[in-house]
């Protein structure tokens, strides 16, 4: 666990919190943070301790940081530059919006659509080509034609793309053509894939696998980061839960547990975790309002012609509606941090 002081914290104060650690069984390990003090405690178990730091005076926050998230950490890791795509930045002041289908199915498809998105005000397009489907039968993607399609999106509608790659020869491929690359929920747990993407040139979204603790998906991103990768943000989709109201359960409290560890973007992927349109643009409102750094949603021309997911996605005038909505909500957030600092 890590504690940390207050700005003007005394002596005595920080003696305070070596006491109650010693007492425990802990080893105090003072660490000096960009001019403030923390108190690194190990050795003992301290999960569910915090609030017994955090009521002692001198102390402003314990944050249970765990040694093997060192990179990922916010207040362990090195501070990592701004994650930049293009002219975008993604955990600046304004949520970004990620808008497109499941699945690239075809040019007439993807290219009208993509122009229409940006009118809208989405900042990256998202799109399939190497779809890991649940069933062997559903459609699999385009693999690189479906690639080539977004590229072509891209140049006509300005925007930059967000891609999966599934293996390390579409990872290849996927760095080679889109802006962003896309590790998904099902290859999170992919450590091979992990190493290798982290030697990727481009930014990863790194998406939480569905039955991942909050723990082990950012030691996913550790993988990344000890890699050497500095351009991650991490997207929370949804986890399998006993609901079946939905395809799986979005887990908002992620976003504001994830800040308390790290530094990483964090965004929101409602689309997946509802699994029916009619749930997708109350959960995306909900994200922003619980202060995700951004939002991605699947939109189709045609949802019931969709060749995969198209339950759960929006049509392009649902989408525009969406859009001006979070718009109006990130601006309110920006407004009331504004008013309270
Ligand atoms: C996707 O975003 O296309 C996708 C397959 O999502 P997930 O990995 O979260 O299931
Ligand atoms: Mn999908």
């Amino acid at each position: 666990m890590l504690v940390i002081l207050k700005s003007g914290a005394v002596g005595e104060e920080s003696a305070a919190v070596s006491r109650v650690a010693e007492r425990l069984g802990c080893e105090v390990h003072p660490l000096a943070l960009s001019g403030r003090t923390a108190l690194l405690l190990s050795g003992a178990d301290l999960r569910g301790r915090e609030s017994l730091f955090e009521a002692l005076t001198g102390v402003e926050q314990a944050v249970p940081v765990a040694r093997p998230i060192q990179r990922v950490s916010r207040v362990l890791g090195a501070p990592l530059p701004p994650l930049r795509v293009g002219g975008l930045t993604i955990g600046g002041d304004r949520p970004v919006l990620i808008a497109g289908p499941c699945a690239v199915e075809s040019d007439e498809q993807l290219i009208p659509l993509a122009r229409c998105l940006k009118d809208a005000g989405a900042d990256l397009l998202r799109g399939g080509a190497f779809k890991p489907r649940t069933s062997p039968y559903d459609f699999q993607g385009l693999s690189a034609a479906g690639l080539e399609i977004l590229a072509r999106a891209r140049e006509a509608s300005g925007l930059p793309v967000v891609t999966e790659a599934v293996d390390e020869r579409s990872l290849e491929l996927v760095e080679e053509h889109a802006d962003v690359i896309q590790i998904g929920a099902r290859n999170m747990h992919n450590y091979a894939l992990l190493k290798r993407a982290a030697r990727c040139s481009r930014p990863i979204l790194l998406k939480r696998g569905f039955a991942a603790t909050l723990e082990e998906f950012l030691l996913a991103a550790e993988y990344l980061l000890d890699g050497g990768h500095e351009g991650v943000m991490l997207c929370e989709r949804g986890i399998r839960t006993f609901a079946t109201h939905t395809r799986f359960t979005l887990d908002l409290a992620v976003v504001p547990q994830l800040r308390k560890y790290t530094q990483l973007p964090v965004l929101v992927d409602p689309s997946h975790a509802a699994g029916v349109r009619d749930c997708v643009a109350p959960l995306a409102r909900a994200a922003v309002v619980v202060g995700a750094d951004g939002v991605m949603v699947e939109v189709h021309p045609d949802p019931a012609r969709a060749l995969s997911d198209g339950a759960q996605s929006l049509d392009p005038t649902e989408f525009a509606a969406l859009a001006a909505d979070l718009r109006r909500l990130a601006a309110t957030a920006v407004a009331q941090r504004e008013s309270v600092t």
